[in-house]
């Protein structure tokens, strides 16, 4: 016997995906093959970082150095633990300080780069 293939969820125009095959039995998604890489693709790869609030400041936390851009400071986890996301455990950095900080401060971890 042959299973209505549902319809999907999200556009309401397209067969959905198959999701698997058990025992003969085939198991669809609940959204077509379309929207599915289409909710994949949009996920926003957040920083864990940014998670707790914290904003990646326009000066440097250790030498005062105020960019121009973003990309030239990066946020630090002191800890080095990058699931600390504590404010008292992110630094924003500058790319001189960050090359100070890998030869004297062990712990410290470069937290997730933002994706522009
Ligand atoms: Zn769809
Ligand atoms: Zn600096």
């Amino acid at each position: 016997m042959l299973l209505q293939r549902p319809i999907c969820k999200h556009c309401n125009k397209n067969h959905t995906a198959i999701n698997y095959i058990r025992n003969g039995v085939t198991h669809y998604r609940s959204t077509c093959d379309e929207c599915g890489r289409k909710k994949n693709k949009l996920k926003p790869r957040q920083p864990s970082w940014q998670k707790s609030g914290y904003k990646k400041k326009a000066t440097c936390d250790l030498c005062g150095f105020h960019s121009k851009y973003p990309s030239q400071l990066t946020v630090f986890h002191i800890d080095g633990k990058l699931e600390h996301i504590e404010l008292s455990n992110l630094r924003t950095i500058c790319l001189n300080c960050v090359e100070i900080v890998k030869k004297t401060e062990v712990t410290w971890k470069r937290g997730d780069l933002i994706v522009d």
